[in-house]
């Protein structure tokens, strides 16, 4: 590979790595580990076009922070990542009150780690599950 652009930010091989943190005004702030900078980047890039169609505490903001041991960073994996756990998240979340302290939403953090189509694969397959859960849940219950 042959370095033609300008000069790296860092210098290469440092290990350093990077977190997404989401300040909320009125609510917690978040810190996803994204590990290196480009991934950071794209996640910092889809979470600010969430802004502009999901629910968000008023001056929330998105930025990139080099991780540190300890700074109680997550992954932003749902449910340990699986449909299933997805499909369990779901119902869930339409419980938590009010809308704007769910950002970033499950949609969200899905588009933010897979991109727009996969996410959108996922969440309609875990919605199918979710309901097929409630009908059979239902027909027990008869
Ligand atoms: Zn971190």
């Amino acid at each position: 590979m042959t370095e033609t652009s300008l000069a790296p930010v860092r210098p290469a091989g440092t290990g350093e790595t990077f977190d997404v943190v989401i300040t909320r005004p009125g609510y917690d702030t978040i810190r996803f580990h994204a590990g290196w900078e480009h991934r950071a980047g794209d996640w910092e890039s889809r979470l600010g076009q969430a802004l502009n169609c999901s629910a968000h505490p008023e001056g929330t903001a998105v930025a990139i922070e080099p991780h540190a041991d300890g700074d109680g960073c997550t992954s932003p994996a749902i449910g340990g990542g699986g449909l299933v756990g997805l499909a369990i998240a779901i119902p869930l979340e339409r419980d938590i009150q009010p809308p704007e302290s769910r950002f970033p939403d499950l949609f969200d953090r899905l588009w933010m780690v897979h991109g727009w189509s996969r996410a959108g694969e996922l969440w309609s397959a875990a919605c199918s599950l979710a309901d097929q859960w409630a009908e059979e849940e239902a027909e027990a219950g008869q």
